[in-house]
């Protein structure tokens, strides 16, 4: 895969000026992921997607990731009370993503795909992405096409009831679950130590958010639903579902997006 900071200027340039050059920005978060793992999968794991996507497409870079996120949220990250968990302000997080499009959008990038990897962060992205297109239509850039996604969203049905014959509990309780723990354990063995996963029910909240939050409704162990379940082979399938399914999507999306203007502008 390429990574846009490994390169030369020039060698990034002349990328860049390829015609229909596409780049990814993984975004990430700093979090607390129960006692059995790192606190970075929520970047490690949208970063190797993009590496391997990156590797099926013709002209597509990787540029160094967002490595922390918008505060974790108690239904779906444990919440932002959590020692580790390290967050941005939701405004911080849309600015950042606003000034990294502009400053691509300024080297001549027109196709981005931005890849999630933290529940909370989707909306905030949204913002910067749509602060992003609006300033560059006042700039009269028109063809700037910025594609959002959450990687877990490509998981379908088929591979939920596979890799959850207990049965599944929704993205949201994922956090720290067996899907991240799978992946992880697939990409990165090191960084988790399934000796030290706590088996507990999925955590139980009320429909409302109290604020500020009750730190008792976190299970304990930061995470969510239990990793008992998690095997690499599963991070396995895991990872060629992903990969499989936003390569199909960006290149079905971007090649029927013309491309306008002349690579050498
Ligand atoms: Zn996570
Ligand atoms: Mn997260």
């Amino acid at each position: 895969m390429v990574q846009m900071a490994e390169l030369d200027w020039m060698t990034y340039q002349s990328r860049v000026n390829t015609k229909g050059c596409l780049i990814f920005l993984p975004v990430g978060a700093l979090e607390q992921h129960g006692p059995h793992m790192s606190m970075n999968p929520d970047v490690l794991i949208p970063q190797a997607i993009a590496d391997a996507v990156t590797d099926r497409l013709d002209n597509a870079m990787v540029a160094p990731p967002i490595a922390y996120g918008y505060k974790s949220q108690q239904q779906s990250g444990g919440g932002n009370h959590m020692p580790g968990t390290t967050s941005l302000d939701g405004h911080t997080l849309s600015c950042t993503i606003r000034d990294i499009i502009r400053e691509l959008v300024r080297h001549g990038v027109r196709r981005i795909v931005l890849m999630n990897g933290h529940y909370e962060n989707s909306m905030f992205i949204v913002e910067g992405v749509d602060l992003a297109i609006r300033d560059s239509h006042h700039n009269g850039v028109e063809d700037l096409n910025i594609m959002i996604l959450s990687y877990w969203d490509f998981v379908g049905d088929d591979t939920i009831k596979r890799l959850y014959p207990e049965g599944f509990t929704g993205w949201d309780l994922e956090h720290g679950g067996v899907m991240e723990t799978s992946l992880m354990m697939h990409l990165y063995p090191d960084l988790v130590d399934i000796s030290k996963i706590i088996d507990h029910e999925p955590a139980e909240f009320p429909p409302y958010d109290m604020f500020p939050v009750d730190p008792s409704l976190t299970p304990a162990s930061g995470t969510l639903s239990s990793a008992k379940n998690a095997t690499p082979e599963k991070g396995e399938i895991l990872m060629k579902v992903c990969v499989t399914g936003i390569t199909d999507a960006v290149r079905k999306k971007f090649s029927s997006i013309p491309i306008i203007s002349d690579p050498a502008r």
